[in-house]
């Protein structure tokens, strides 16, 4: 058997082969969701349930900044503060921690869901900035999830959570046998966060519609894919079935 190849036929070759195994593979395309809902509206349900069932990662700012607080290191200080009065902690100190461990962790995530993050106009500038230099293989979804105050104070006063860091799963009082101290997935305390309380829920409840109309105009502007879910006296097995059609 005789093959006859060119001169410029055996370039094409060498310069495809060194294309497929020398240069750098493209990132794959990735999705990102940003949940628009008051604190305690239902995305950490939806963010656990994907995880389990999909695979998705999640990552909450509001836990990372616990984290550094349970560490007692200088972003845990300066935050401290603004969390015990259910304050934003400056836009700043968050998007530097959130580009910190999109950088550490994006590579092993296909579809990513974030849990509490942008909450103001400010930090959605910086994440869309912080994704066209670093990330432009991220598509941003955003989800806005509807659901009264008054529902939402109900559910964070009947809310227990795992002080596990690593597990920190979320419990109603009601659904749990009476009595239950201990996390039925993990067997650590169950305990009520510290800005759980009433009076903190409803400050932050107020600081998250100083900041919603903004940021659902900056999305909207982008010209990101929105989708609204109702929640109002849903369970989360219905805002999950919910959920699932947006995929
Ligand atoms: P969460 O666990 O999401 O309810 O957040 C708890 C607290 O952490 C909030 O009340 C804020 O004080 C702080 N926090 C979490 N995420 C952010 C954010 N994106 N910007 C500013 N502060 C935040």
């Amino acid at each position: 058997m005789k093959f006859i190849f060119g001169g410029g036929t055996v370039v094409a070759l060498l310069v495809l082969i060194s294309d497929t195994y020398f240069s750098k593979k493209k990132p794959t395309q990735k999705i990102m969701f940003i949940f628009l809902g008051a604190p305690g509206s239902g995305n950490v349900t939806i963010a656990e349930r994907c995880v389990k069932d999909f695979g998705f990662a999640t990552v909450s700012t509001g836990q990372l900044l616990r984290d550094a607080m349970a560490r007692g290191d200088v972003l845990g200080k300066q935050a401290e503060g603004f969390i015990k009065q259910g304050q934003l902690v400056p836009d700043e100190l968050v998007a530097d921690m959130v580009d910190e461990w999109l950088t550490r962790n994006i590579d092993k995530i296909d579809t990513l869901m974030l849990d509490g993050y942008p909450r103001t106009e400010k930090q959605a500038q910086m994440l869309d900035a912080l994704l066209k230099q670093k990330f432009p293989h991220i598509t941003t979804r955003l989800v806005k999830i509807n659901i009264s105050d008054d529902a939402i104070v109900a559910r964070i006063a009947d809310r227990l959570t795992c002080e596990n860091k690593s597990c920190s799963a979320i419990y109603s009082r009601k659904l749990l046998q009476a009595g239950q101290e201990t996390c039925p997935s993990c067997g650590s305390k169950l305990i009520r966060r510290a800005d759980d309380q009433e009076a903190v829920v409803r400050e932050r409840l107020k600081v998250h519609a100083q900041h919603a109309d903004a940021l659902l105009t900056f999305y909207k502007n982008a010209g990101v894919r929105i989708d609204e879910l109702n929640v109002e006296g849903k369970t989360p097995e219905q805002v999950f079935a919910d959920f699932k059609k947006l995929l």
